[in-house]
């Protein structure tokens, strides 16, 4: 079988986990999870695994998953990702809870908490500079050297910090450290750094604060005002888990305490998920913006067609692990082709057209040729979905790979002498060719069988090839965009630590000159229709008649998989 088997939502580690918390009653059975993106970028596909992880979870336990937006660093951070970042996930079809958290809420009492640590001795003010303080850290078998600063009393050190809130000292002079040890094999404990000093305009506190916290310091104390109680999150913050407790460990917290559990990074083959480096694609012109439909956020698979249901199957379907893997893009294509398979209107286009004539196809009492209506199936996946007519006449495009002067071996399509089925209308035989004065082919000549009305054999007669075709008449010219993959590495930058290096330079083919069946202009905008026998096209949401290629036909998912021996 081709298709991946249906997605089971079988226990993981995580819900596993979970359901031996509620049995043995910690949080009071109570499951909060929350979904944290720094609005710093566009979501991508490695932040759909984390949302369908995170809602996903909450919803099966009958909990509770806010979407808050970590807006910690006001040098990155701006309003217009935290607009996107709602609209995305409400794409994808998750509804956070009102209001949307956001990291900055807790300002206040971020701060009030880090005074609570500086009164009992558990954090200080540091005078050394970024380099100096970095190289004290010393290394993994290598010591740390305290700061000088270490050892000031509590009162030096609030007195200090308050003047650092009120403004007193200049940008970057001054940080607050908490006192944990600066000798742990872990260096996240070796005294990390909670406060710096930055006159900054924030997007949401405006101008109010100069003192910003790290990530670390936010993020567990707001896991713990919000109630949160699995603190869900990839495996790179594995090494942070002992700073969270800590932190917690050593506040006077309103409810339980937050616990953080990590599970393993969505990457894809052929894909960057880095948000840094997406928007160095971005800022490069690599491609034509967040979403260019060969970018992997959620507004690039959008534009390119992919359905929110397919992502959501394929989250799914690779669960949630704790070892780190790379997914074929060609599993989650597979995703898509099903989802469109059944959902997708058939139409007919012609992305290299070649004009077919038919000698003998009738004219009417004015010398015009006649036009036919030919009734052809919307979605033989769906009958409900009916059929169309489709004018057809005696001029046509077709495929230019449909047609060989001097036919190889096992070409079954048209060719001089060769019978074949234009789709729903009639058999055709092939003529003759005209040919430019380059040799080149620029018209095929058939005679059409009156008797093969709807394509149907009028003896039993068998032709080998049923092709598309659209009527040169009634012909919508439109444009086409075909993508090949962005990097041409299965896993990019692996060879030379950049993944730029690995950057296809054909990743877009665009046709100027595709012809539609008429019944095409009306597509609304963003829909996915098949054309048939070439694939899968979304129609750009804001260009009229521009379409993107979203997935071909070819399951290449199955014959990786039988490569593989599977
Ligand atoms: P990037 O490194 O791309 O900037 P990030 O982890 O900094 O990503 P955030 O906006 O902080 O991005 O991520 C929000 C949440 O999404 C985090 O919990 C993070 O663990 C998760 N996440 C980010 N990238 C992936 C991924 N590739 N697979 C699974 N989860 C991810
Ligand atoms: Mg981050």
């Amino acid at each position: 079988m081709s298709e991946p088997a249906a997605p089971a939502a079988t226990g993981d580690f995580i819900r596993d986990l979970i359901a031996r918390d509620n049995e043995a009653g910690t949080f009071a059975g109570r499951v909060q999870t929350r979904f944290p993106p720094e609005p710093n970028g566009y979501l991508h596909i490695g932040h759909a695994k984390a949302i369908c992880v995170d809602f996903g979870i909450a919803d099966d336990f009958a909990g509770v998953c806010n979407l808050r937006l970590d807006d910690t660093n006001p040098d990155t951070e701006e309003q217009e990702f935290g607009d996107a970042i709602l609209a995305d996930l409400a794409w994808l079809g998750f509804t956070p809870p009102e209001p949307v958290r956001h990291a900055s809420d807790y300002f206040d009492q971020l701060y009030l908490w880090a005074e609570h640590l500086v009164e009992n001795g558990l954090a200080y003010v540091d005078e050394q500079d970024a380099e100096t303080i970095s190289a004290g850290r010393g290394g993994y078998g290598q010591e740390g050297v305290a700061s000088p600063y270490r050892d000031r009393s509590p009162e030096e050190n609030l007195d200090l910090l308050r003047r650092m809130r009120d403004g007193e000292f200049e940008d970057n002079s001054k940080v607050l450290r908490a006192k944990i040890d600066m000798n742990a094999e872990n260096m996240q404990l070796r005294d990390p750094v909670m406060y710096r000093i930055r006159r900054r305009h924030h997007h949401r506190t405006g101008d109010r604060w100069c003192l910003y916290p790290t990530y670390d310091w936010a993020h567990g104390q707001s896991d713990a005002i919000e109630g949160v109680t699995h603190s869900l999150c990839t495996l790179e913050f594995d090494s942070h888990r002992p700073l969270y407790d800590w932190y917690l460990e050593h506040l006077p917290l309103p409810g339980d305490r937050p616990r953080q559990t990590e599970f393993a990074r969505l990457e894809l083959t052929h894909t960057i998920t880095s948000k840094r480096r997406l928007a160095r694609l971005v800022a490069d012109g690599v491609v034509d913006g967040w979403d260019d439909p060969r970018m992997p956020t959620l507004r690039g698979l959008r534009r390119r067609g992919y359905p929110a249901k397919a992502i959501r199957d394929f989250c799914a379907y690779i669960g949630v692990t704790r070892t780190n893997s790379r997914h074929s893009i060609e599993l989650l294509e597979s995703f898509v082709r099903r989802e469109l398979n059944l959902t997708a209107q058939r139409r007919m286009a012609v992305l290299r057209p070649l004009k077919l004539v038919l000698t003998n196809w009738p004219t009417d009492a004015v010398g015009r040729p006649v036009v036919e209506e030919v009734e052809v199936v919307n979605n033989p996946e769906n009958p409900a979905d009916g059929t169309r007519s489709v004018p057809f006449s005696g001029e046509l495009w077709i495929e230019r790979d449909d047609f060989a002067a001097d036919p190889p071996p096992k070409f079954f399509r048209l060719s001089p002498g060769r019978e074949v089925r234009l789709r729903g209308a009639y058999f055709v035989t092939c003529t003759d060719v005209v040919t430019d004065d380059a040799g080149d082919v620029v018209e095929v000549r058939a005679t059409y069988d009156p008797a093969s009305q709807g394509g149907n054999s009028p003896d039993g007669r068998k032709v080998k090839s049923t092709m598309h075709w659209v009527s040169a008449a009634h012909a919508v010219d439109a444009s086409v965009a075909l993508y090949d993959r962005l990097f041409t590495a299965e896993a990019p930058g692996e060879a030379t630590g950049d993944s730029f290096d690995d950057l296809n330079p054909n990743s877009v083919e665009l046709i100027a000159d595709a012809k539609l069946e008429p019944a095409l202009a009306d597509t609304p905008p963003g829909e996915v229709v098949q054309f048939e026998r070439l694939g899968y096209f979304a129609h750009d949401p804001r260009t009229p008649l521009l379409f993107h290629r979203t997935v071909g036909l070819k399951d290449e998912w199955a014959n990786i998989q039988k490569r593989q021996g599977r």
